[in-house]
């Protein structure tokens, strides 16, 4: 909850409020009135988060990300099954080089949106190659996929246009769809039928554009993609995906759930992330239509107005791009040790959601012994994460498990005997 918020009458941004303290602690040794305000607001706020057993600590890790981790706290090698480091790629040795050849190549930085003098040539290499991996016409590069999912939607939709939203979409595109004019219709998750009804009602709209997450982060289950896609053809909409869960390893060749669904050409603009399965640094992208993107170059405002992605950062992605552009092999890894954690799991009593995603949510309902699990999880020797409100369901609180092409057999298998020992212990499984 942002302090403006919690203040409308006061409207002071926190950057204000910091500066009347500093100057009322030297001035007086009583603190300013309206600070003090604050403050207790916001303990009352940060004290029922804690009641709640929803507060998110942050474990630190110290050494490369990776299927094994060292972890601030404990000791020895930790087995890490809660990064979306899909296909390792985050600590592959060609990644790093890139990385450092570019940084020695084309500095820190460029200090500098793309438009003023942000774009260098290998700004324009890694575009070129993630448009024809995802073999669309053109790509425009973002600081993250959350800056792509909030440009996109403002740009290409007004008043007089529609937005078809999945319910469970990531909080990227809702912020995004917030920030556009068009009519907005959000439909039930992944329910064919309620968007068909959304389609119907807005048919007098000029552009309707269909919005779904390929796969969702929380459940691991992939969206209806080929009746989406039919659905939109019949009713003459577009079809938008958001694929941070999907690029680099869905599909033969890993180019996303559009590829798993055979519905590559039938799917208009992918936005998708560089910080997870595509070496896992940071940034974001959109693919589509030349048109489009060449719009967003001109109108969307984090594209406008927000740093040039940092060369270390475009090199590694680079060459993560052309390990998967050359070769299937990581991508078509992952999938048998996917089955393999999913089998030993349901096997042993426990309940995993979604079906074949390396997103393995395994569902405890309770916020809090979602936490203690995890807790006891780390100290046999795995990294996991206790989810909990408001980042998923109330009562649906989880252990995500995420499994990784880094993963052997053998640290699947301690972690599955890790869940058994920790799931007895609370009672999840007999
Ligand atoms: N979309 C989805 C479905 C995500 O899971 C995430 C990251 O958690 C994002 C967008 C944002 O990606 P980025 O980390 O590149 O901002």
């Amino acid at each position: 909850m942002s302090l403006n918020a919690l203040f409308p009458k006061l409207s002071l941004p926190l950057r204000g409020l910091q500066l009347l303290r500093s100057r009322t602690l030297t001035a007086s040794s009583r603190p300013y009135g309206a600070v003090a305000q604050a403050r207790s607001v916001l303990e009352t706020e940060l004290e029922s988060i804690r009641v709640a057993g929803t507060w998110k600590g942050e474990r630190v890790i110290t050494s490369k990300q990776g299927a094994h981790i060292s972890v601030d706290g404990s000791s020895g090698d930790i087995l890490n099954f809660c990064a979306n480091n899909y296909l390792g790629l985050s600590s592959h040795p060609e990644v790093i080089q890139a990385g450092i050849e570019a940084l020695q190549n084309y500095g820190a930085g460029l200090s500098s949106v793309r438009f003023i003098c942000g774009t260098q040539d290998l700004h324009k290499k890694l575009e070129q190659k993630l448009a024809q991996f995802h073999e669309r016409e053109d790509c425009i590069l973002y600081a993250s996929c959350f800056d792509a999912n909030a440009g996109l939607f403002e740009v290409l939709l007004g008043p007089e246009d529609a937005v078809l939203s999945d319910e469970l979409n990531h909080a990227s595109i809702i912020d995004g769809i917030r920030l556009c004019r068009a009519k907005r219709l959000r439909y039930k998750h992944m329910d064919l039928n309620d968007l068909e009804d959304k389609l119907k009602e807005s048919q007098s709209s000029r552009l309707r554009l269909v919005v779904t997450d390929g796969v969702f982060s929380m459940d691991g289950d992939v969206a209806p993609l080929v009746g989406i896609c039919d659905l939109a053809e019949q009713y003459g909409a577009l079809v938008f995906i958001d694929e941070c869960h999907a690029t680099g390893f869905l599909g033969i060749r890993g180019r996303g759930t559009d590829e798993l669904l055979g519905v590559m050409d039938r799917v208009h603009i992918v936005n998708s992330t560089l910080g997870k399965a595509l070496g896992g640094a940071a940034g974001g992208y959109t693919v589509g239509p030349k048109p489009l993107i060449d719009l967003l170059r001109q109108r969307s405002r984090p594209y406008l107005f927000s740093n040039s992605l940092p060369p270390p950062v475009v090199g590694s992605a680079t060459r993560a791009v052309e390990l998967l552009l050359a070769s299937n092999e990581i991508a078509q890894s992952m999938a048998a040790k996917t089955m393999r954690f999913r089998n030993g799991m349901t096997q042993a009593g426990f309940t995993i959601a979604g079906a074949a995603h390396p997103i393995c949510p395994v569902m405890l309902g309770d916020a809090r012994l979602a936490s203690l699990m995890a807790d006891d999880m780390l100290k046999l020797g795995v990294y996991v994460i206790g989810f909990s409100y408001p980042v998923v369901p109330k009562g649906k609180a989880r252990i995500r498990v995420q499994i990784s092409a880094a993963h052997t057999d053998s640290d699947i298998d301690r972690t599955v005997d890790a869940f058994i020992q920790t799931g007895r212990k609370h009672g999840v499984i007999s």
